[in-house]
């Protein structure tokens, strides 16, 4: 004993987001305290503390949001689906205002854009997020500039350094939908976004059981003044999420560099093998993630019955669960008319890749035997 005080202990290096995934949002590490995230069904509060009402925070909120902020690199508000988000972020254009969008994305965020300007609430200018010199050339006189990467189902990629830069230069607002991507492949708001989206109902939560959103700002002032009208937004409009919702979300979350890996993994296989596949005209597979989309060959006919024929994929719509998912997007009405009729897109699960080819590819020529 020397009598001095304790070296205070060394800082902690910064964590891998695989490590980030696991343990952000956890209560303290007091003894006897649970492990787990609290779960607490309450819709309001004993007065006098920091939590009044439910539509305004939760502690299931809090553990969430600190989990995806630590994530994306940001802070983190839940909202109740990905279009509560997409909503929320769509109140940050001014009344009249225009916003830049990509002409196939997201078939939710496309019919909000469509039913605002049928009211004259805003304009959409719509660009192929590809071209980055027509994204740009569209940029002059803008309010808000909309980007999804990788674009669903297209699976284009915009250059978002260069397009964030820009919008920036001229006061634009910016929002990243990342749903597709997740923060473990790409990161946004280092990129220079303002406003990161996600349909947490995704890859996020990815077990097909729960609706969640978020969106997430950057920790400086202007991301809070941002978060500040985002959150005014949520209570305003009432686009609560549910603690069970959140709750599962981030337990799904804990495993998300897992699934991700071995979903990425399949997804590159499936790939390689389905771009010489004889019943598969084009495949659409950025090179990263776990969304492969491929123009099946023939007509809206001839995806309908791969999509009937497969028995281990699931025929449904949605994405980034375990299981294996696919579907021909061109069978939703309000799917934008950019995205080919025979396009099926292909939600890479977890499964073993082998099952997963075998099924695929006895669907596919099934398929063309019966055109
Ligand atoms: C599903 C999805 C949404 C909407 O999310 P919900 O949770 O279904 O409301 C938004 N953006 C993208 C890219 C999506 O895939």
């Amino acid at each position: 004993m020397t009598g001095r005080p304790d070296p205070a202990p060394p800082t902690p290096a910064p964590h891998a987001p695989a490590t980030v995934a696991v343990h952000a949002g956890r209560v303290p590490r007091t003894p006897g305290a649970q492990v787990g995230a609290p779960l607490e069904f309450t819709s309001t509060f004993h007065a006098g503390g920091a939590t009044v009402y439910a539509r305004d925070a939760q502690p299931t909120w809090t553990a969430f949001e600190e989990a995806l902020g630590a994530l994306e690199g940001g802070e983190a508000l839940v909202l109740a689906s990905g279009m509560a988000a997409v909503a929320a972020a769509l109140s940050l254009v001014p009344l009249g205002g225009v916003v830049v969008a990509p002409d196939a994305a997201y078939n939710g965020t496309h019919a909000t854009l469509d039913d605002r300007a049928a009211r004259g609430e805003l304009s959409a200018r719509r660009v192929d997020v590809a071209d980055t010199g027509a994204v740009l050339a569209a940029l002059p006189g803008a309010d808000l500039l909309w980007l999804e990467s990788p674009t669903n189902p297209l699976l284009q990629v915009a250059d978002l350094p260069t397009l964030l830069a820009a919008a920036r230069e001229r006061g634009i607002v910016t929002v990243v939908d990342n749903t597709f991507a997740t923060p473990l492949l790409q990161r946004p708001l280092e990129l220079g976004a303002d406003v990161v989206l996600h349909s947490a109902t995704k890859y996020l939560a990815g077990h097909s059981d729960v609706l969640l959103g978020a969106v997430v700002t950057a920790a400086t002032d202007d991301g809070r003044a941002l978060r500040e009208r985002l959150a005014r937004h949520r209570l305003l409009h009432g686009a609560t999420a549910g603690p069970m919702e959140t709750w599962l979300a981030l337990r799904g979350m804990r495993t998300l560099a897992v699934r991700l890996e071995r979903a990425a993994a399949n997804a590159a296989e499936l790939a390689r093998r389905l771009a010489d596949h004889p019943a598969v005209d084009r495949v659409r597979y950025p090179g990263f993630g776990a969304m492969v989309s491929i123009d099946v060959r023939g007509d809206a006919a001839a995806a309908d019955r791969v999509a009937a024929a497969t028995e281990l994929w699931v025929h449904s719509t949605s994405l980034g669960a375990v299981e294996s998912q696919l579907e021909r997007r061109r069978a939703i009405p309000s799917e934008p008319h950019t995205v080919p009729e025979n396009l099926l897109r292909l939600s890479v699960g977890v499964e073993d890749v082998e099952d997963l080819w075998a099924d695929l590819d006895r669907a596919l020529r099934h398929s063309a035997i019966s055109a």
